[in-house]
């Protein structure tokens, strides 16, 4: 039988559309897939750091936002021995996870060189191509020595509400040391010639029982080491004291609040929530100020106190506040008051750099010197400020004038002392005897 030309050409059309149709199709198809598939897993492996021991916890945070995580492996390999030290598989083809693990104690690696490698799939279909998978290699270097601590004994007695010092050196580069008092860590700061310094302090709310200092330190690959410190805690009997709180301090004080207690209605209750909140928000950001500090001392002597003024209130007073004979509140004032002429010049206690200069809740307009290694001088209630943010002073620079901006019912200088961010007794360092005996002989040895 014989095929007509047209016939043939006809057939021939039907083949090659029918081709071009699938092919069209599984590219449709593949093109469907890839973008079901989405892109391969997202991984993120901390700590960066290179270096590692039996104690630093890994963290590895994947992601895969359309296919769904499949598995995770996690080997570690050394001088040719390969361990898997986390393998985990997603039957819910979960979007994203975050796993945390070290290397096994019982591995039994030594220090040097160790390889971490990961791997995580997801549920890609077109997985046989290599899709829907992502790897990354962190090379570590093991450390298991801990640093070694020498510390120099320093400040002997500590005073409840009071500061010490000590110094110390570290056997190895440490990524955090400082001086560990029950919740509160104070840093220390590594001097030119190498030894590290650190104030710490006892809290005024610490018994003297409670006061077991301790030197701390931890290296990049997380090896602790922490040495006791012999120090004597001296307990202090803090003053109880009454406030009355008229309403005529309630009227002309607290329109400096309204703005931030809009729903609040009365003076009175805008006054309870600056005097707990606030007061709360403002000692908190008294930690973060004390970040911002100079690694070397700034300051010498004994530090100023406000010149021919009277104490009205001491650091440590219990302060239950009564409004209309009724007990609305209970708290610590952390200062002490002086009280001059109204609009007194105040000098700089000591020398230093301006760290704030602002409105400061219940502080009103307020100046905080650094004196370098987070110890820092309070100003507060001020009528006015003439020193700007970060400006260098030098104890006896007038950084403004008294006054009775913020809690303040008549015109005084509330005077503090950080240490670290926690407020402590000031009189201790208006005193050149116990600077010389509890501070500068430490830090001359
Ligand atoms: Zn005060």
């Amino acid at each position: 039988m014989k095929i007509h030309p047209a016939e043939k050409k006809s057939s021939g059309m039907f083949m090659r559309a029918l081709i071009t149709t699938t092919l069209v199709a599984l590219l449709a198809l593949v093109v469907v897939i890839f973008l079901r598939d989405g892109g391969a897993p997202v991984l993120k492996l901390t700590p960066k750091s290179d270096s590692a021991s039996y104690t630093t916890v890994f963290t590895l945070t994947m992601n895969s936002s359309r296919a769904g995580l499949k598995d995770c492996v996690v080997i570690a390999a050394q001088d040719g021995k390969r361990l898997e030290v986390l393998h985990k598989n997603f039957p819910d083809k979960q979007l994203e996870h975050t796993e945390t693990f070290r290397l096994p104690r019982e591995a039994g690696f030594k220090e040097g060189p160790l390889e971490l490698s990961v791997v995580v799939r997801d549920n890609a279909l077109l997985s046989f191509i290599g899709r829907g998978k992502s790897s990354l290699v962190q090379n570590l270097t093991l450390d298991f020595s801990p640093p070694r601590l020498s510390v120099t004994p320093g400040t002997h007695n500590v005073n409840q509400g009071g500061s010490g010092v000590v110094s110390y050196t570290v056997s190895k580069p440490v990524e955090k040391t400082g001086v560990v008092v029950g919740q509160h860590f104070f840093q220390a700061y590594q001097q030119p010639g190498g030894e590290w310094v650190c104030y710490f302090a006892m809290p005024h709310t610490m018994q003297p029982a409670e006061f077991k200092p301790k030197v701390f330190a931890s290296d990049k690959a997380d090896n602790e080491a922490a040495v006791s410190l012999n120090v004597l805690a001296i307990p202090k009997p803090f003053k109880a004291d009454k406030l009355n709180i008229p309403d005529e301090f309630l009227n002309s004080k607290m329109s400096q609040y309204t703005a931030l207690y809009p729903t609040e209605k009365t003076p009175l209750d805008i006054y309870k929530r600056v005097n707990t909140e606030l007061r709360k928000q403002n000692e908190a950001q008294l930690f973060k100020v004390a970040q911002n500090t100079s690694p070397t001392p700034l300051w010498s002597g004994p530090f100023l106190r406000l010149p021919n003024s009277a104490g009205r209130a001491n650091f440590g007073d219990q302060r239950d506040y009564f409004y209309q004979g009724e007990k609305i509140d209970h708290q610590t004032h952390m200062g002490v008051d002086l009280a001059s002429v109204a609009n007194a010049p105040v000098p700089a206690a000591n020398s230093g750099r301006i760290v704030m200069a602002e409105f400061f809740g219940i502080y009103g307009n307020c100046v905080i010197i650094d004196h370098g290694l987070g110890l820092q001088s309070l100003y507060s209630h001020l009528d006015e400020i003439s020193v700007a943010m970060n400006a260098v002073v030098k104890k006896g620079d007038v950084i403004g004038k008294t006054g009775t901006t913020g809690l303040a019912g008549g015109d005084h200088l509330h005077f503090g002392m950080v240490v670290g961010g926690l407020q402590v007794s000031p009189i201790e360092w208006w005193d050149a005897h116990w600077i010389e005996d509890n501070i500068l002989t430490h830090l001359k040895k």
